[in-house]
């Protein structure tokens, strides 16, 4: 079938980040039928509107075509780097796992490989970083990708042809993500839960990472799936749906006509209805998850409660969780997943005037964030730019820390971060509910119940090993392997 597609097994966009069309050219009259008639079977006009606005959506193909609706952050080299990160086993013959007898190797030896330039599941090239010497840098290596001064030393990229297989059309165990979604991953799983790997049949030496989430995905009683390419025991929400050969549109992802038909009621038109039908085909799925949200208008940190209060009957009973002490209560409260927590207020006046109240609610928010069920806002300190990314939008949250703090461009750590996520000038009930807003937070939070739910299959595997026995001692075959340092 010529080539193809595959998807990252955490976050199910491919290895250029997903789709940069709504639909197929030749599929607009029937997708705008279908759309019409979800909408309002007996309305003659909504088939043309729709029509001529998904029209719109064909841009002009040129060599790099990018069209210009698609959001900044989305497509192309901008949902993620071009590098992903390869594990399991290369050998010298074409990058293909040795395979031996009827099995494939154990994850005790898996190789970590930085690659890049995908094709068909697979990749053609490997990324090596070799340190040098800062004088060295100046000469100028056509090889170099990218400097990284580091003190005295600096680290030099070059891409070497070597070919890695992952391709699950073709049978390989080998596994594959985005750089950005391996390190979610290894930072979000709460290890610290996860018991001790108790189930390992011989040896009981412990096993990296990698090791780890190779055996993972190659030992579930049912394997990936040869039309998705991901996992079967993880829920990827849909995504997979727009894995068509080639990942290429949003339509498929589509769930409804709800904002849609809400644009069209309000009279908008052509490319006007573009944010709304982005919005019905779930395009935020493939949105970068690090474009933290800056506030649209200055900050008025003086208004502090987005909740209207109601007023208490004071002989109606107290509900027994609010004679709870407060630090008692904000310990169970900044576990509750943020809707959970109004859904609770909602359950009673009381309860409603106790977790509203604005410094309360900061509280619960700021516990949240640092400790709780918000902990996916915090930035990953082990990839790149992040933490610098992320200070800078709450920079602008913060009127007295932006000027008086970190300018543009000194290096900023965790506790600068902190700082400001800790402070009680940030207004956080502001800031959370822009998360809410941001197609770019929503798509991290999403990343973030991905790798929970690889936590808990990581646990079940701790605890009971592998579901089925696919393996052969990897030892057998560490000197038919490309070693790259
Ligand atoms: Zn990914």
């Amino acid at each position: 079938m010529g080539s193809w597609d595959e998807l990252c097994i955490l976050c199910g966009a491919c290895p250029e980040g997903g789709p940069h069309d709504l639909l197929h050219p030749e599929g607009i009259d029937d997708y705008a039928r279908q759309l019409a008639d979800e909408i309002d079977p007996y309305n003659d006009d909504l088939f043309d509107t729709i029509r001529n606005a998904l029209k719109y959506s064909i841009p002009q193909k040129t060599l790099l075509f990018r069209a210009e609706w698609l959001p900044n952050g989305m497509g192309s080299r901008q949902y993620c780097s071009d590098v992903c990160v390869a594990l399991g086993y290369f050998g010298k013959d074409e990058g293909t796992v040795p395979r031996d007898r009827d099995g494939i190797p154990d994850g005790r030896n898996v190789q970590v490989r930085r690659v890049t330039d995908s094709s068909s599941g697979d990749f053609e090239r490997v990324l090596q970083e070799t340190v040098v010497q800062n004088e060295d840098v100046s000469a100028g290596d056509e090889s170099a990708e990218e400097d990284e001064v580091s003190g005295e030393e600096s680290f030099e990229a070059s891409k070497l042809d070597l070919y890695s297989m992952c391709a699950v059309a073709h049978g390989s165990p080998n596994i594959w993500l985005h750089e950005r979604c391996y390190h979610y991953m290894q930072s979000w799983i709460d290890w610290q839960s996860l018991p001790r790997f108790i189930a390992l049949p011989s040896s009981g030496e412990e096993l990296s990472f990698a090791g780890e989430l190779y055996e993972i995905a190659n030992s579930r009683k049912q394997t990936r799936d040869s039309d998705t390419t991901l996992l079967p025991c993880v829920d990827y929400d849909g995504i997979e749906a727009t894995l068509e050969q080639w990942q290429d549109r949003f339509a498929p992802a589509r769930r409804g006509t709800k904002y849609l038909a809400r644009a069209l009621h309000e009279g908008l038109q052509g490319k006007d209805l573009f944010p709304a039908l982005l919005k019905d085909f779930r395009a935020w799925m493939f949105m970068r998850p690090d474009i933290w949200p800056k506030p649209l208008e200055a900050i008025d940190t003086t208004a502090t409660t987005v909740f209207t209060t109601l007023p208490i009957n004071p002989i109606s009973a107290i509900p027994l969780i609010d004679t709870l002490p407060n630090e008692l209560l904000l310990l169970i409260l900044r576990e509750l997943p943020l809707p959970s927590l109004l859904a609770l207020s909602s359950t009673c006046r009381s309860l409603r005037a106790l977790i509203t109240e604005p410094s309360f609610m900061d509280c619960v928010l700021k516990e949240a964030i640092l400790r709780g069920s918000l902990k996916w806002i915090l930035p990953v300190s082990s990839y790149k730019d992040e933490v610098q990314s992320c200070y800078e939008s709450l920079r602008l949250w913060h009127p007295a820390v932006s000027e008086s703090c970190q300018s543009d461009g000194d290096l900023i750590d965790e506790s600068d971060l902190n700082a400001l996520l800790v402070s009680p000038q940030l207004p956080r009930i502001a800031f959370v509910r822009a998360c809410w807003e941001s197609d770019s937070m929503m798509n991290r939070k999403r990343l973030w119940g991905l790798v929970k739910q690889f936590e808990a299959v990581w646990r079940s595997y701790r605890l009971h090993g592998w579901e089925v026995d696919r393996f052969y001692p990897s030892a057998e075959i560490l000197d038919t392997l490309q070693i790259v340092q």
